[in-house]
C-alpha cells in the first residue's frame, strides 16, 4: 500500500476530495449555539460557508464571516429532533371532561347557537372520555415508532462530519462521546 495515500494510514478522509480534515457536526452545532464562543479564532474557521452550500454542488468554499449562509450550515449539522413523550390514558380522559365542561357552559346559555355548539362539544368531549385508553395506546405507539426513526437519525447525526476544505458531509465511524 503507499503509504502517501490518507485511505491507507487508517485515517477517515473526505470522500469528494480526500482530505482529512474534518469536523464533527456535534461539535460545529455546538459551537454555533455557543454564540459568545464565535469570535474569529482559528478553530471557528470551518463555521462559515461560501454560496455553494453543502452538498449543493458547484464552488464549496469555507469562509469566516457569511451571516446568511451560517444557517444553511446549522440545518446540515442540527441534531435530529426529539419526539414528544406518549400521552397517557389520564390526558385525554382530561381533554375530554374539558370538552363536556364547556358544553355544559354552552347548553346552559340557553342561547340556541351556543346549544348547538355544546351538543358537538359533548360529543367530542365523550368520545375523548370513552376512547381515551385507545387513543393513549395509539400514542404510545406513534411514539415508539417515532423513537425509532430518532435513533436511528440520531446516530446518523452523531456520525456526520464535515469536510474542512470542500464542506462535503459524509459518515464516519461512531464518535466516542
Ligand atoms: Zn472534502
Amino acid at each position: 500500500m503507499d503509504s502517501k495515500d490518507p485511505r491507507s494510514a487508517g485515517n477517515e478522509v473526505c470522500p469528494e476530495c480526500d482530505s482529512d480534515q474534518w469536523k464533527s457536526a456535534r461539535l460545529v452545532y455546538q459551537s454555533n449555539t455557543s454564540s459568545t464562543e464565535s469570535s474569529g479564532t482559528a478553530n471557528t474557521a470551518g463555521v462559515g460557508l461560501g454560496s455553494g452550500g453543502v452538498g449543493a454542488g458547484g464552488a464549496r468554499t469555507w469562509s469566516k464571516s457569511e451571516e446568511s449562509s451560517q444557517s444553511i450550515l446549522a440545518a446540515q449539522v442540527e441534531p435530529p429532533e426529539q419526539p414528544s413523550q406518549p400521552k397517557g390514558k389520564g390526558w385525554y380522559t382530561g381533554w375530554g371532561w374539558f370538552w363536556i365542561v364547556l358544553a355544559i357552559i354552552w347548553i346552559g346559555s340557553f342561547q340556541w347557537i351556543n346549544i348547538v355548539a355544546g351538543i358537538i362539544a359533548g360529543l367530542v368531549g365523550m368520545s375523548y372520555v370513552r376512547g381515551a385508553e385507545v387513543k393513549a395506546n395509539e400514542s404510545v405507539q406513534r411514539y415508539e415508532e417515532a423513537m425509532q426513526k430518532y435513533t436511528k437519525l440520531d446516530t446518523a447525526w452523531k456520525r456526520t462530519r464535515i469536510c474542512m476544505r470542500c464542506g462535503e458531509t459524509y459518515l464516519g465511524p461512531p464518535l466516542k462521546s
